[in-house]
């Protein structure tokens, strides 16, 4: 029996959850924020993750908020490496925000936190340029997730229509539910209310949470994805596509609405080659209900990382546009290439399989205007 799934769900911790270890993630440190051990049921629920890792080293930081805890690497690319072995559990008390999206297409949205950053390596990660995560790259659990669940209601009833609520902008969605059990309260509380909807972001394949929840369709799964050949280049660290794929179809079986994102497309030069068949057996062999394609959108000290990373000369860097700064101050590939790989995709995905609808993330109005799409404005992956 799911004891969550009851008429009138539970909002806070999931204190009868056993953790499991969350794949792709071994923090040797775990440091204990401001808030984290407030509640005795807060101290139990963090105790029993704790318990997973006997050999991380425990440090007691509840005079600093989460993201003040700072490291002694000046280097970029090792505070980063350090980040991602470091699990921080914290509260978040603005953890619910609508999204300031200019300069761009992408409709404004709203977006919630139960969690910071990530765990995995990908090498264009743009989130690991922002300036929070630049200073402080942690992983972090935030343990307020009544209170998130709270301010999510009232927003919702006060908007009084159905509207998404994403979660994937500032961390993977999925990622760290193993350990958490996050989703046995959210899937259950978006699938009670009457306008608040869940669209989860993830490149994890840990689904086993969600298959045997009440969802009643109100929570979107969507995953990133790449060609494998891809993503095993440029994604370190993270489930393979064929697990995510496989994850996919859990999921669909289950009912759940199912997505996909490619972005950032990679023009690796053999490019077609790889992205046709890719996208032919992901629409083929999964009922997406959208497909969202986006190129690279990166700022600076992303690029720096990822420039570290991979090299200077790589093929995301050669193809962008340094002549002309795109408004919203995001660097992007050349809207030639861009527009030939949407292309490519856009129409293998329409001849293979017309129910899905295409979108396009954080674009310009004349790309999607020269590939036809405009019918679709909106309609992309973060909203309902
Ligand atoms: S999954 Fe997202 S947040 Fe995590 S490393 Fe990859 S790009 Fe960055």
């Amino acid at each position: 029996m799911d004891l969550f799934a009851s008429e009138s769900p539970n909002r806070g911790l999931p204190i009868d959850y056993t953790p499991v270890k969350a794949p792709f993630f071994e923090p040797e440190r775990i440091i204990l924020a401001k808030g984290s051990m407030e509640t005795e049921i807060r101290r139990r629920f963090v105790e029993s993750i704790i318990s997973l890792y006997p050999g991380a080293l425990v440090i007691d930081r509840r005079d600093i908020p989460h993201n003040k805890v700072s490291f002694d690497e000046k280097n970029p690319v090792e505070r980063l490496a350090a980040g991602k072995k470091t699990l921080v559990f914290g509260e978040h008390k603005s953890a619910v925000r609508f999204s300031d999206e200019e300069g761009n297409t992408c409709p404004n949205y709203w977006h919630f936190s139960p969690y910071g950053f990530c765990p995995y390596g990908c090498k264009y990660c743009y989130l690991a340029g922002t300036l929070g995560v630049w200073h402080s790259p942690t992983v972090k659990i935030f343990v307020n997730i009544e209170e998130i669940v709270e301010q999510i209601d009232k927003i919702a009833k006060k908007l009084s229509s159905p509207t998404a609520f994403y979660v994937g902008k500032l961390q993977d969605g999925l990622a760290l539910d193993p350990l958490t059990g996050f989703s046995k309260v959210l899937v259950p509380f978006f699938a009670a209310h009457e306008f608040a909807r869940q669209v989860i972001l993830t490149k994890s394949d840990s689904v086993e949470n969600l298959l045997n929840l009440e969802h009643k369709g109100k929570t979107i799964v969507t995953w990133s994805l790449n060609p494998p050949e891809i993503a095993e280049k440029y994604e370190e660290n993270v489930p393979s596509i064929e697990r995510r794929m496989e994850a996919m179809k859990k999921c669909a079986a289950a009912g759940y609405p199912v997505r996909a994102v490619i972005m950032p497309v990679i023009p690796v030069d053999n490019w077609e080659t790889l992205y046709g068949p890719f996208v032919k057996k992901l629409v083929s062999e999964i009922p997406l209900e959208r497909l969202t394609i986006g190129g690279i959108c990166i700022y600076k000290n992303a690029r720096r990382l990822m420039e570290n990373k991979i090299g200077a000369k790589n093929c995301i860097s050669g193809q962008i546009d340094k002549a002309t700064e795109s408004e919203d101050g995001r660097a992007r590939y050349y809207s030639e290439t861009r527009h030939k790989m949407y292309h490519l995709i856009s129409r293998i995905v329409q001849e293979t399989n017309p129910e899905t609808t295409v979108a396009l993330c954080l674009e310009e109005p004349d790309v999607w205007e020269k590939l036809g799409l405009t019918n679709n404005l909106g309609r992309c992956n973060c909203v309902l």
